[in-house]
Order: structure tokens, then C-alpha cells, then sequence
């Protein structure tokens, strides 16, 4: 087990479940404590936190909707209460509504922005001063294929990955010279709760298959213990998208 990133301490959004437990689990591997944010699937945040610890890491479980400002306010509030100060920041919580160009209404494509793009925003604001105390900071955000292509789920999925991207960009740009990285992650189609049911033959993945949770967090993880990549889009798609 690599120890790299022993004393840091990560939040990974959305960490209950598929990507985002993946990487909670894998910083914890590589030495980070982690605190695992979720909105509704308590038993599985606290089944994640228990894994974390099994590695002699500390873990909190921490609940909140990252799209609402005073429940951000509150988890890092408490994460800093019970954890310290967060240096390691993945904003992976996200919602996938699938609807057409005609379905979509203003409303769920409102929601879809709440949780996607303005959450990381809230989140990183509520952060970024942690980072900059410490002189060293590393912000990854989960975009989306559909930021490039379109994707399957509607426009207002792939507008909102695209927004992650832009902000991601302006982070690395102003945030270089404090130690602090942002990059995004672009996933393929990988095998989560959101992804189930899809049938993996129809989208011409050149590697033949869906992507594991795993694969994306190993990226994950090179992303914070590296320090002069930033302002980068890994993709991680099997080969749909050469990027
Ligand atoms: P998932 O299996 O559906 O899990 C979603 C996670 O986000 C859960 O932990 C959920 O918490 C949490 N969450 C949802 N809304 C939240 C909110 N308002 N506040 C806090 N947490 C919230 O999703 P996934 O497939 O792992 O996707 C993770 C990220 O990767 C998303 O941003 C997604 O858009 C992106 N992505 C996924 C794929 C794919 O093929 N799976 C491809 C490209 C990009 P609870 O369990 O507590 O409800």
C-alpha cells in the first residue's frame, strides 16, 4: 500500500455509491483520510467509512446536498470540526435524468445544473481556503463524455458537464501559482447505478466494454499526487473519444 498521500485529508462527493466510492477507497489506499459526503444511502456511506478505516485511515461520514449552500457550509464546518482542513477535493456527486431535446423541462434542467455545476462550485468555494493555507491543494471533478459528444442523456447533462470543464479551467489558472491543480476526469460509460440497464453493445466502445469504477479512480489518484497537471480533461472512455 503506497503512502503518498498520508496527512492529506480528501472529501469525494457523492462517495456512497459507484465513482465516487471508488476513489474515497483508493485515496484511502494510497494514505489520505477521507471524509464521504452522500445525500440519501446512509448504510452505504457508512459501509465505505468502515473500509476506510479497516485501512487504518480516519473516515466521516458526512450527509448533505451539495447543491444547497447551507448544507455545504454545514458538512465542511464539520469536517473541519471532527477532520481538519480538506486539501484534497473530488466533486463527483451528479445525476443523470434522461430526457429528450422535447422532454426536458426547466425545472429538471435546473435540478441537473444545481447538482452538476453549481454543487462543485459551492463545494470548491467552501474549500479553496483550506488549500490556500496549506500551499498545496488538488481539485478533480467528475465530468462527462457528454461534455464532448453530447452523450445520451440529454442537453442538460451535457451542458453541465461542459460547465465543469470551463470552471475547472479557470481554477487551474488562478489557482496555479498557490499549489493548488483542478482537472477534470471524462468517463466513458462505466458500470454504476447510473449506467445500469444500458445495453453495452449499442455505443461502439472500442475496448468492448463498460469502464469499472476502479479504472476511473486509479486516475483518481495519479491526479492528486501529481502537481503540474492542471487544467487537463483525462479522458477515460475505452477509446469513444480520442480527446
Ligand atoms: P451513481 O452511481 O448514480 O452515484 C451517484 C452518487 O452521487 C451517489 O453517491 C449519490 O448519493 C450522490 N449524489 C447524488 N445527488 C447528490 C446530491 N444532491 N448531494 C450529494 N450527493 C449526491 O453515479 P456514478 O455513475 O458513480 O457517477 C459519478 C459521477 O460520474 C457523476 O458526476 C456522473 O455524472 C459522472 N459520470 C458517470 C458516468 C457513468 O457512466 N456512470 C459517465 C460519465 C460521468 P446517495 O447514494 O446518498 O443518494
Amino acid at each position: 500500500m503506497s503512502n503518498e498521500l498520508n496527512g492529506r485529508l480528501a472529501l469525494v462527493t457523492g462517495a456512497s455509491r459507484g465513482i465516487g466510492r471508488a476513489i474515497a477507497l483508493a485515496l484511502a489506499r494510497t494514505g489520505a483520510d477521507v471524509a464521504v459526503n452522500y445525500h440519501r444511502n446512509e448504510s452505504a456511506a457508512l459501509d465505505a467509512c468502515a473500509q476506510i478505516r479497516e485501512m487504518g485511515r480516519r473516515a466521516l461520514p458526512v450527509q448533505g446536498d451539495v447543491a444547497r449552500a447551507s448544507d455545504v457550509t454545514g458538512m465542511v464546518e464539520q469536517i473541519h470540526r471532527e477532520l481538519g482542513p480538506i486539501t484534497i477535493l473530488v466533486n463527483n456527486a451528479g445525476i443523470g435524468i434522461v430526457r429528450t431535446i422535447e422532454e426536458i423541462t426547466e425545472k429538471e434542467w435546473d435540478e441537473t445544473l444545481a447538482v452538476n455545476l453549481t454543487a462543485p462550485f459551492l463545494v470548491t468555494q467552501a474549500v479553496v481556503p483550506d488549500m490556500r493555507a496549506a500551499n498545496w491543494g488538488r481539485i478533480i471533478s467528475l465530468s462527462s463524455i457528454a461534455a464532448q459528444l453530447g452523450g445520451m442523456v440529454g442537453p442538460h447533462y451535457a451542458a453541465s458537464k461542459g460547465g465543469l470543464v470551463g470552471l475547472m479551467h479557470y481554477y487551474a489558472a488562478h489557482l496555479a501559482k498557490e499549489g493548488i491543480t483542478a482537472n477534470a476526469i471524462s468517463p466513458g460509460l462505466i458500470s454504476t447505478d447510473m449506467s445500469a440497464g444500458l445495453p453495452q453493445q449499442s455505443y461502439h466502445i472500442p475496448v468492448g466494454r463498460f469502464g469499472t469504477t476502479e479504472e476511473i479512480a486509479e486516475v483518481a489518484v495519479m491526479l492528486a499526487c501529481n502537481g503540474y497537471i492542471t487544467g487537463q480533461t483525462i479522458n477515460v472512455n475505452g477509446g469513444r473519444y480520442p480527446g
